[in-house]
């Protein structure tokens, strides 16, 4: 018998008197008992808020990041222990692969976009700093700290570990300690992977916590700067949504909900093309994976008038070679619905579109099991058909939660667009063609209405990701009746969990503030070169300032020669001289990038080991044969890269005679930590 345990204040909470039964979706035996059991949930987000916040928010990003990265490769080394309990759900090893290796993945993404994408520190500079002032001396710049109460993650049964890992790792990279509320269908899966990042000992004490059953007055308690995170129902999130202390507090809400996703079959799209393919392959599939309990699942398939039949057939013939039984059973493809409530729930909407829809499929209920008894909560793949979507409306807003999609027809891309936006707002909508043209009218047409658009076409379809999978690197969420929230998306899913906060100040103050060197804050004098000091002795603001040099005219001539850069500008007095933006033949900016690196290159061996890029170069003034260019070099913002190296960024700005620039850049160097 599972006994699936809360984590609370440092300590396992066995299910209490008051626990709720979990009969298993297969055979619709009692497989366990949860919750019921007294958490003082006050202590519970002062524990948090005390001692999980504090520690994390000691750390920076990347340090975060290193945590996320280490839980990620241990919950790896121990799946196995999860796919021998998520059959127990009902859903088949491939579901689980979505479930347990896609939630290990998007850790793993989620913390290389930390490393890669946050600097090497607490604050996190968005955007570029605005100039205020005439003089420079005050200046703006947005940053975002992490929050520091608690973010609540409240999961659906659907995705047990996916669910709290996708919501948990931007909170813990963004520096917020989280508490993970599973649905308690599927509990016990949520808790078996929740056991095991406590056994990792990788997160500071504090920073999760779970509660399995009922939250009690948990979300009246929130405040300011808590945060909730919803997957499941609209009537749940709409309940808690409306919470007083939420609405009192404008504590963040998002949520992801109920979504009537639609696909789309181009126009263009003959019948048996290798597009035509992919789309009846990709629709099956979201019909079947973990039996349609997917919220990015395709629930209506519109395709064009003249190809109903075709994809009618097409699609039942894909969806006859499905197998349904115990999801551990060899040669199973398709396995349960979650609860024997989840089945009755979609009888119930089948009933609701029946009198808009034509059944196309045999009854559901009719089974054919591996392994399983009717007593199971299985239901066959369910495919509708409804002749005229423009006067139906269930079909746009009921969402049958389980194996079930409703066929549509279409006239042009205009009205198959408006049809795919009568879902209210979705999650994800998809649409099968090789015209870009279409592709174009079509996101014109319907993107605001949708989170996510996936396009596919002969030419992807062997690499494209998939219609129903939420990436780590995309936005996952979408307006209207998908709840209007946005998770993931890289690191716009971690700034979820921060306060992004204007700051006005001099260059120091902003300097000071975000770690980076900003023009016009100080300037610190090493007395030694900076490409001879290590990555450690390298303070920010150290500058170097060059010694001038002429540019001849025999400087360009044989530059242009040489590189074979003979553009007209460099070469031609008299045609240079036509052109608005010289005065007459010009240097090259790529001679005064070189001769720059002539300048304030240090030659000899030392910590200095590569020069790995330049960012945001801009030429700002032309230089004229007998111009002189003189160069400062400042250390803008250091990145801790490995054990042995760091990434330095150096503000360069290059002047001429008068003092006025000619060009800014930012230089990358990879430095060691030792000489
Ligand atoms: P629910 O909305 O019932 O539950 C979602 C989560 O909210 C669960 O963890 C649930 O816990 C919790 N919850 C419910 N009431 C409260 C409360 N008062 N305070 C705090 N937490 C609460 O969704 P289900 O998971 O049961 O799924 C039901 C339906 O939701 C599905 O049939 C489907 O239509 C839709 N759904 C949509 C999804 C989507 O992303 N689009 C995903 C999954 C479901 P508990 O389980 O303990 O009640």
């Amino acid at each position: 018998m599972l006994r699936p345990a809360s984590y609370a204040i440092g300590k396992w909470i066995e299910p209490g008197a008051e626990s709720r039964a979990i009969h298993g979706p297969v055979t619709g035996d009692l497989i366990g008992q949860a919750g019921g059991a007294p958490l003082d949930v006050q202590r519970m987000l002062d524990w948090a808020r005390s001692t999980g916040g504090p520690a994390l928010r000691a750390m920076g990003f990347h340090d975060r990041a290193r945590l996320i990265k280490a839980l990620a490769v241990y919950l790896g080394e121990r799946k196995e222990e999860l796919y021998a309990i998520n059959p127990l759900t009902g859903a088949t090893r491939r579901d689980g692969a979505i479930d347990i290796d896609g939630g290990i993945g998007t850790m793993m993404v989620i913390a290389s976009k930390g490393r890669r994408e946050m600097p090497d520190g607490q604050v996190y500079v968005d955007g570029a700093a605005e100039g205020l002032s005439r003089g420079g001396t005050f200046i703006g710049q947005h940053i975002a700290v992490p929050l520091q109460g608690v973010a609540v993650l409240i999961n659906a049964f659907n995705f047990p570990v996916w669910g709290m890992l996708e919501k948990l790792a931007p909170a813990i990279l963004a520096g917020m300690p989280v508490i993970v509320k599973p649905a308690t269908q599927t509990c016990y899966l949520t808790e078996a992977c929740f056991r095991m990042i406590i056994e990792s000992g990788i997160l500071p004490e504090g920073a999760v916590q779970l509660v399995i059953g009922g939250t009690g007055d948990m979300l009246d308690r929130l405040g300011a700067q808590d945060v909730v995170s919803f997957t499941g129902s609209a009537d749940t999130a709409l309940h808690l949504r409306t919470n007083p202390a939420l609405m009192r507090n404008s504590v963040r809400f998002h949520a992801e909900q109920d979504s009537l996703n639609a696909t789309i079959l181009g126009p263009d799209v003959a019948a048996g093309s290798p597009a035509f393919q992919a789309f009846i392959k990709e629709a099956a599939n979201e019909i079947t994976t973990k039996a349609g309990q997917k919220c990015t699942a395709i629930r209506r398939i519109i395709v064009p008038q003249s190809a109903i039949n075709e994809v009618s057939e097409a699609l039942m013939a894909r969806l006859a070679g499905i197998t349904l039984g115990d999801p551990a059973a060899d040669g199973v493809r398709m396995g349960a619905l979650a609860s024997a409530a989840q089945k009755a729930d979609v009888l119930d909407k089948l009933s609701a579109l029946a009198g808009e829809t034509v059944r196309l499929t045999d009854d559901p209920e009719t089974l054919d099991l591996i392994g399983a008894g009717p007593e199971g909560a299985f239901l066959a793949p369910t495919l509708l058909r409804c002749d005229d979507p423009d006067a139906a409306r269930a079909v746009h807003e009921l969402e049958a939660f389980g194996p079930v999609s409703t066929l549509m027809p279409y006239r042009d891309a205009d009205h198959a667009a408006a049809l795919a936006n009568r879902g209210g707002g979705s999650l994800v909508a998809s649409l099968v063609t090789d015209d870009p043209q279409v592709a174009r009218q079509v996101t014109l047409a319907s993107a605001a209405w949708h989170g996510r658009l996936y396009i596919n076409g002969a030419s992807s379809a062997n690499e494209a990701t998939g219609h129903g999978a939420p990436l780590p690197h995309m936005v996952h969420g979408g307006p209207g009746r998908a709840g209007g929230g946005e998770e993931l998306g890289g690191v716009r899913g971690v700034l979820h969990y921060m306060q992004r906060t204007a700051v006005q100040g001099s260059p120091d103050v902003i300097a000071a503030i975000t770690g980076q060197w900003q023009p016009g804050a100080a300037e610190i004098d090493a007395q030694q070169h900076p490409f001879q000091r290590t990555f450690n002795e390298i303070r920010i603001g150290e500058t170097l300032h060059t010694d001038a040099r002429e540019v001849t005219l025999e400087d360009i001539a044989h530059f242009a020669e040489f590189t074979g850069d003979t553009f007209y500008a460099h070469t031609d007095e008299e045609a240079a001289k036509a052109n608005p933006f010289f005065p007459g033949r010009v240097a090259h900016g790529y001679l005064l990038l070189s001769f720059a690196a002539g300048l304030f290159v240090q030659p000899d061996p030392g910590p200095v080991l590569a020069n790995t890029g330049l960012n945001s170069l801009s030429f700002q003034k032309p230089v004229s044969p007998g111009d002189s260019i003189k160069v400062r070099l400042t250390c803008k913002r250091k990145t801790r890269r490995t054990d042995s190296y760091g990434e330095i960024a150096w503000h360069v700005t290059l002047t001429n005679q008068d003092g006025d620039q000619v060009a800014e850049y930012e230089l990358l160097t990879m430095v060691s930590y030792t000489r």
